[in-house]
């Protein structure tokens, strides 16, 4: 059973004090007992404690900053939304895969905005701007946003902002199974609500510090009997011995659970294992012992975005995958929708 995160320290930014929600949290977190610093700038929140890299890499996944976002510009989400709404970065999962560890750099620790107005304003700006046509926030691009929802319920703020909204959609995609606080909110069908599943095998070697899947699952099944939108990340989908079977049986598990109700409104995303040079070398660094095959002989170049290109599984390995996970997806779900193999 893991339980739901709770941070070794939380530092608060003092601008953070100036909205309702900042002083809530810090009085929640008083509460709690936990040692809170307070902080004037970013140059503080990076000296976390920890004798060499990896303690403080380790001890920065479990600090939470309270804090307001600076910048208001969005950045755009494809595949999957038109834009990336930022509520959070950082996450306390330990994703041997996730590319967070490039992204955030020197700074891993977690990050919560308290200016969630400010932020859904500049949402509303977005929405306007892109009338009549529906746009779409991805709120997990920066962090895993359930997983610390249960602290602030920022995210729960969301889906029903969203819930009021005729332009807008919201959608998140979650390792974590926090979600009770999340079934009552009223989302009026605007919220999809994802999880992202694999097969046992990259759950167990890659995925350290997230739920386990079954409770994924069970957590998808009371969302969807709570009326969301639900959907399914298949990711990353990585080789490995026996994977075709390891991948079968996580499609035989999530149709054994899932209500009827839920499957006429149900969407796969896939994404195959990619890795980019940079992020090799931040993996062995941060994860020394993984076993994530990261060979670029064996796989195919792609370009990139900022000239970085990743590395992924060749032509005929990728033909495989797809057509294996969508022939089993049509078998167990004929009703769903794939929205993209990438
Ligand atoms: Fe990264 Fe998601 Fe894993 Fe968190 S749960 S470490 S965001 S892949």
């Amino acid at each position: 059973m893991i339980k739901p995160f709770v941070p070794q320290l939380v530092y608060i930014e003092p601008r953070a004090l100036e909205y309702p929600l900042g002083v809530q949290l810090k009085k929640k977190f008083e509460d709690m007992g936990l040692e809170i610093r307070e902080t004037t700038s970013h140059n503080q929140v990076r000296n976390i404690p920890g004798d060499n890299d990896l303690q403080k890499y380790r001890n920065a996944k479990s600090t939470l900053v309270v804090g307001v976002r600076k910048t208001l510009n969005f950045d755009s989400s494809k595949p999957s939304a038109e834009y990336a709404i930022p509520f959070a970065t950082g996450c306390m999962g330990h994703c041997h895969y996730c590319y967070l560890q490039t992204t955030m750099g020197s700074k891993p620790y977690i990050r919560t905005y308290v200016n969630v107005e400010e932020i859904l304003d500049q949402a509303q700006k977005y929405m306007e701007e892109r009338a009549p046509q529906i746009t779409r926030f991805e709120a997990s691009c920066t962090s895993d946003i359930v997983g610390i929802d249960h602290l602030t319920h920022t995210l729960k703020h969301a889906i029903e902002y969203f819930g009021q909204s005729d332009l807008g959609r919201l959608r998140f995609v979650t390792k974590f199974h926090h979600v009770d606080h999340l079934l009552d909110a009223k989302h009026n069908g605007r919220t999809r609500f994802r999880f992202s599943v694999n097969a046992d095998y990259v759950i167990k070697y890659f995925e350290p510090g997230t739920s386990p899947l079954d409770m994924r699952i069970e957590a998808a099944k009371k969302v969807a009997e709570a009326g969301y939108p639900l959907g399914f990340i298949v990711a990353p989908i990585y080789i490995h011995e026996g994977w075709q079977e390891g991948y079968r049986q996580l499609f035989e598990k999530l149709d054994a659970a899932l209500p009827q109700s839920a499957r006429d409104d149900i969407t796969f995303e896939m994404i195959q294992h990619r890795f980019t040079k940079p992020a090799k070398r931040v993996i062995e660094k941060n994860y020394p012992k993984t076993k994530l095959e990261m060979n670029e002989e064996e796989r195919r170049y792609k370009w990139g975005r900022y000239g970085i290109g990743k590395y992924i599984y060749s032509k005929e390995e990728e033909l495989e995958l797809r057509e294996r996970l969508e022939s089993d997806i049509d078998k167990y779900f004929p009703n769903a929708k794939i929205e993209y193999f990438t």
